[in-house]
């Protein structure tokens, strides 16, 4: 991957001379946002740089055993220590979110700082001006590999470490669903073999990221695939409604739904799925589409649900109930649907 080399040796000046950097993803993070992060966070100290991760909400326990993660800043718990880690910070680096509302309760924050802002991002439509420096590139697989590709270029691949390849290397697995999506070229490959290259205990991160579910998880899952998952034939598509008490009922923890969206579409005949997740309860529904055919459902989204993402996989919100939310999706996606499929 070849960067413009004025903004690369601008990102590596920026980097060197800053006394304190913060990280920052996007809200509900995912292994991408918190594998890139940590594995920008883990060269930065290798390079004995001052460095720094806020995180808006709570990191997901799958990802809890990345180093540095216990060094995070959650801006929910502690809003003091963010704001002022935000406030002394003379580099902001954005990952993998393109738009500051993304980052949730820190945008009103991040906003008002005059901060010199990086962003590493691999989602469509990047909003002018969130950043001073932009990396944008849609067609790779995830923050974590563009990041690689972009330590590459500022020759430094020398610095990144065990953890901070682990943690790269997890952000990869996690937005491919273990490279079955979005991971067709062959430089993907590439970075994932020099990853491994760096002595990472790949079995080690398999289990941490897939085989530590708990109990609660894994009876939710089974309650929803038995009990809350709806066909629609005619539309090949599928969708799945969770309630506040179906969460609360299973001792609901941040990151207990991740990868449910993606169920139905093991499901023959079924193209596009969708989940929602009543978050609060008749208030607040957030929304997760997934697409195997060429649907765009981050067009979707945006036109109907506040949201965005990639083509195949996107999100969106709904203020309001469950059954709000769930009626406005099928009456809106029968014609969304049609014009994609004759255009
Ligand atoms: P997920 O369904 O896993 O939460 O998100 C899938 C993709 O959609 C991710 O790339 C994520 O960044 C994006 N996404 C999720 N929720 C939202 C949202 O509310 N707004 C926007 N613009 N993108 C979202
Ligand atoms: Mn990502």
């Amino acid at each position: 991957m070849i960067f413009n080399e004025s903004q690369i040796s601008r990102l590596g000046e920026l980097i060197l001379k800053s006394e304190s950097i913060v990280l920052i993803p996007h809200k509900n993070s995912d292994g991408d946002a918190i594998g890139s992060i940590l594995g920008w966070w883990n060269l930065f100290k290798n390079k004995g740089l001052n460095a720094t991760v806020v995180v808006p909400d709570a990191v997901p326990d799958n990802l809890q055993w990345m180093k540095g993660a216990n060094e995070i800043v959650v801006h929910e718990n502690d809003p003091q220590k963010s704001k002022e880690a935000l406030k002394h910070s003379d580099l902001l680096f954005l990952m993998d979110f393109n738009n500051l509302q993304r980052c949730g309760s820190l945008a009103d924050i991040v906003s008002t700082l005059n901060t010199t802002r990086v962003l590493i991002d691999h989602h469509p439509d990047p909003v002018w001006g969130v950043a001073d420096l932009i990396f944008s590139e849609i067609g790779v697989s995830s923050t974590c590999e563009l990041s690689y590709h972009i330590i590459k270029s500022l020759n430094w691949q020398d610095n990144v470490d065990e953890f901070s390849a682990e943690s790269f290397y997890s952000g990869i697995i996690t937005d491919t669903g273990s490279l079955s999506y979005n991971s067709s070229h062959p430089r993907t490959y590439m970075v994932v073999g020099e990853l491994v290259g760096k002595g990472i205990d790949k079995d080690k991160i398999h289990k941490q990221l897939f085989q530590s579910n708990s109990l609660t998880r894994m009876r939710l899952l089974g309650h929803v695939l038995c009990n809350k998952m709806e066909l629609m034939n005619d539309l090949e598509a599928a969708y799945i409604a969770i309630s506040k008490d179906d969460l609360d009922n299973h001792n609901y923890k941040p990151g207990d739904t991740e990868g449910f969206v993606n169920y139905p579409l093991g499901i023959k005949g079924v193209e596009i799925s969708a989940m929602f997740t009543e978050k609060e309860r008749e208030k607040f529904v957030k929304v997760s589409f997934r697409s195997r055919d060429n649907t765009p459902v981050n067009l979707y989204s945006e036109k109907y649900f506040s949201g965005g993402g990639h083509a195949k996989a996107a999100g969106g919100e709904w203020n309001g109930t469950l059954r709000g939310a769930i009626e406005h999706f099928k009456k809106t996606l029968p014609d969304f649907i049609n014009q994609i499929r004759e255009s």
